[in-house]
């Protein structure tokens, strides 16, 4: 308590990633047991600072899990023939069992047509139109986008209802906002969608049971926005004025909900785990 105030209880990713790392470290081994090494093929063009951030977390979180790592560096200026050629020698290769390509591909280069040549058993990113339509449909075939996935485990961890919840998602790209607004959807909540065209996007949010905030701009949702009963979800990953990371959310008035995620800290370290969860799925699925 803080001065008879309640203080928000902080979400950290920190903790999921531990308890989903314990039982996928055991399901890694039992595979090598049995003969195969679950490998995630790494496609990466360029030296982007977050693709290669992000890269170097899911490596060092594999490496601990028991997942072993094959890279495609490939460079800027890489043409579409060449990078369907690597994406179909993914494809080929037995004993690789998925694949995580970091988008936005460099331009000029057909994004969907390079995205959907990835064989959909290997697509753990949700970057196939295969894999989105499990998404959509609820079929469950296929791996959602590991960050929209994230946010359901980080919020599942904590042990959060869905059902009949007012769940207010702002974005709505492929990676975060569409699949994450889906899959509360496939668990009973009551869905708003928001983007930039949004009018009163403070008084949607106000309104959310859980919001869950993947936008990329810097402290835009301030204080008009939080529901002091709610959840207050993070997903942006921005660099503030000091060239500190922060959220979406200004720190100050996440504070002001019940319960909210930390950026850093928060969904980010959640991410690589679920990709990890995926990679043993798609491994142990190749050699059922
Ligand atoms: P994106 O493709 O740029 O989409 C941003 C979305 O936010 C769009 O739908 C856009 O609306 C909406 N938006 C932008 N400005 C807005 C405003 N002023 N009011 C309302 N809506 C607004 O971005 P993304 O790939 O989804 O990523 C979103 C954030 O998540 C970024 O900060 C990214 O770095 C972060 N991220 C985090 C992780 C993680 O592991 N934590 C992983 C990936 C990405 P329109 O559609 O109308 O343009």
């Amino acid at each position: 308590m803080d001065g008879g105030k309640k203080m928000a209880e902080i979400l950290y990713g920190n903790n999921v990633a531990a308890a989903m790392e314990e039982a996928l470290t055991r399901e890694a081994r039992e595979l090598v047991r049995c003969g195969v090494t679950p490998t995630l093929a790494i496609v990466r063009i360029g030296e982007r600072g977050d693709d290669v951030a992000y890269e170097r977390g899911a490596m060092k979180r594999c490496g601990k899990i028991g997942i072993d790592v094959r890279r495609f560096v490939l460079p800027q200026d890489v043409t579409e023939t060449e990078l369907l050629y690597v994406v179909e020698e993914v494809n080929r290769d037995k004993g690789i069992h998925a694949c995580l390509m970091f988008r936005p591909l460099p331009g000029g280069i057909d994004e969907r047509r390079v995205c959907n040549s990835l064989a959909p058993e290997k697509d753990v990113d949700g970057v196939t139109e295969s894999s989105m339509a499990g998404v959509f449909t609820g079929s469950g075939s296929g791996y959602p986008p590991c960050t929209a996935q994230a946010c359901i485990e980080l919020l599942n961890h904590y042990g959060t209802e869905f059902a009949g919840k007012q769940v207010v998602v702002v974005g709505r790209s492929l990676v975060i906002g569409k699949p994450v607004a889906m899959m509360s959807l496939g668990k009973n909540a009551t869905v708003t969608m928001c983007h930039s065209k949004t009018e009163d996007l403070a008084e949607q949010c106000r309104a959310a049971d859980i919001l869950i905030v993947a936008m990329g701009r810097a402290g835009l949702v301030g204080a008009r926005f939080i529901n002091p009963n709610g959840i207050v979800i993070d997903v942006g990953i921005n660099v503030d004025d000091a060239g500190n990371l922060c959220g979406d959310v200004g720190k100050e008035y996440a504070e002001r909900a019940k319960a909210y995620s930390p950026v850093p800290g928060g969904v980010g370290a959640v991410t690589t785990s679920v990709l990890a969860a995926h990679v043993i799925d798609a491994a142990r699925k190749a050699n059922d």
